[in-house]
């Protein structure tokens, strides 16, 4: 196509306009021989022969275009094979070749090479690349089109695919949490039976323990075996003092036995024990050994196990209350307690507390209901997997990827440029990164935001922003310009101003249709 055009070209040129130096083929009409000239801006008219006199005349400087005499005038090249050029006049015959027809140095002696051609052809060289890449940038970007198209509706196929079969996962959710609701029902009962017979288990013999430190207490006051324990026989224990003077008297004696003058052992379990029992020091223990607390039973109270001469629930709240008020009173230290009574322990606490092992029957109820938990918290996940899946697939499907969709091939994808100091990274509508070379963490340049070209030309520069924040400054943010070219990679990163980045991407997407026929070069002697 440009060749036939090419050859018609020296025909124009051919075609030589007589007029003054310095004169455009447009202008010369202006300056007719046969009569005075008068200036461009109509400031004066002069004599024909004023013209180029290398007298400057008009204001303009109309009347000197081929010489350096008017500071304001302007010179035009022709540059045939090039472009025409108007250079300032004070460069005609400067020593300095400025036109490629080397017309402005006609007289200093210079001697300008003719460049025209050669830059001409340079120019259509170029030119001609130019629209190659821009044809073959355009084919691809209809092979990106037509790939979007195809993607897209799969796409499409799969989130209806995808949409139906949450319904279908949803129901399958609710059945397998009600399968799972059922398992934990006999589970539930099944352990709290357990923990319920374990904790009566425990409590009796904690009961039988104290009845058997009761008891020891009982041996120990009882000094004359009589099988009573008398009122001066329980004053033999001091540390049983309850008004703390040191000494307990014969009335707090008599208290603690609620008024009676002895107790036979039964009783002295019954309604005494409780109110002594963590003062009381046993002469079988040395006194100064701390003491472990007694077990407390902080299970439930309601239901206390049958055994036998068990403590009423009003005793057991006394004890509790009792133990209270004493720790508090350690805790002020208003008060020296003596240490309190050190009980033989049968079993280290540690092991009584430990709950054993679950029968079989439980066992199995659990291990019923935690497969059923197990399949329902799987069902539940891929569930949200599936959510997951349908939102990144509807954000796809409905994304601005350009006027038919060809920048969609750049959703999944990422590109790097790597300078003197840094890996950039675009990964394009989603972020762009800087990492230092040899190593370190990234700095977000900022994230996917808009299209942000002209309005006429919207999808010729993306913008991220929100990056990592300057110190003292703005966010980090990048614009991306969008090249033609026939690949797609970042061919530049700048940054213009403080935290403000430029990168350049090249892309067949970004490619404009060309023109059915290459732009021609001609003998326009007109701008
Ligand atoms: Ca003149
Ligand atoms: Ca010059």
């Amino acid at each position: 196509m440009l060749l036939p055009l090419l050859l018609l070209l020296p025909l124009c040129w051919a075609v030589e306009v007589k007029r003054p130096r310095g004169v455009s083929l447009t202008n010369h009409h202006f300056y007719d021989e046969s009569k005075p000239f008068t200036c461009l801006d109509g400031s004066a008219t002069i004599p024909f022969d004023q013209v180029n006199d290398d007298y400057c005349d008009c204001k303009d400087g109309s009347d000197e275009p081929g010489t350096a005499a008017c500071p304001n005038g302007s010179f035009h090249c022709t540059n045939t094979g090039y472009k025409p050029l108007y250079i300032p006049s004070n460069r005609v015959n400067d020593g300095v070749c400025d036109c490629c027809d080397g017309t402005d140095e006609y007289n200093s002696g210079v001697v300008c090479e003719n460049t025209c051609k050669e830059k001409g052809r340079k120019e259509r060289e170029s030119l001609q690349q130019m629209a190659e890449v821009t044809r073959e940038g355009f084919r691809l970007k209809k092979v990106l089109i037509e790939d979007w198209k195809k993607a897209r509706e799969e796409k499409q196929k799969k989130l209806i695919e995808l949409q139906a079969g949450k319904k279908s996962l949803e129901d399958q959710v609710e059945m397998l949490r009600t399968v799972k609701e059922e398992a934990e029902k006999p589970e539930k009962e099944a352990k709290e039976q357990h923990q319920k017979l374990w904790e009566e288990q425990l409590a009796a013999t904690r009961a039988q323990r104290e009845q058997e430190l009761a008891a020891d207490a009982f041996k120990e006051l009882d000094d004359d075996m009589d099988g009573m324990v008398s009122l001066t026989e329980l004053q033999t224990h001091p540390e049983l003092d309850t008004d703390g003077d040191g000494v307990l008297s014969e009335a707090e004696a008599q208290a603690l036995l609620s008024g009676d003058t002895q107790t036979d052992a039964t009783s002295f379990y019954d309604r005494v024990w409780a109110a002594v029992r963590d003062k009381y020091r046993s002469e079988a223990l040395p006194t100064d050994l701390p003491a472990p607390s007694a077990p407390d039973l902080t299970e439930p109270k309601e239901e206390q196990p049958p055994v036998p001469s068990p403590p009423t629930e009003e005793e057991e709240e006394e004890d509790e209350e009792a133990e209270e008020e004493e720790e508090e009173e350690e805790e002020e230290g208003s008060e020296e307690a003596p240490p309190p009574l050190a009980p033989p322990q049968p079993a280290s606490p540690a092991e009584e507390d430990k709950m054993p092992p679950y029968d079989e029957q439980t066992q199995a109820f659990i291990d019923a209901a935690q497969e059923a938990r197990n399949k329902f918290e799987e069902a539940e996940r891929s569930l949200k997997d599936m959510e997951e899946s349908i939102r990144n697939l509807e954000q796809e499907i409905s994304f601005d990827f350009g006027p038919d969709g060809e920048f969609a091939y750049l959703y999944s994808q990422c590109y790097e440029l790597t300078t003197n100091e840094y890996v950039y990274r675009l990964c394009p509508f989603k972020l762009v990164s800087q990492k230092p070379k040899l190593g370190g963490s990234p700095t977000s340049l900022g994230t996917w935001g808009s299209w942000a070209g002209p309005d006429h030309d919207k999808f010729s520069a993306m913008k991220y922003e929100q990056g990592t924040g300057c110190w003292q400054g703005p966010n980090r943010s990048t614009t991306v310009r969008l090249l033609c070219g026939k690949e797609t990679m970042v061919t530049s990163t700048t940054e213009p101003s403080r935290c403000e980045y430029l990168m350049e991407l090249m892309t067949p997407a970004a490619c404009p249709e060309p023109p059915p026929e290459a732009p021609t070069e001609g003998d326009h002697d007109e701008l």
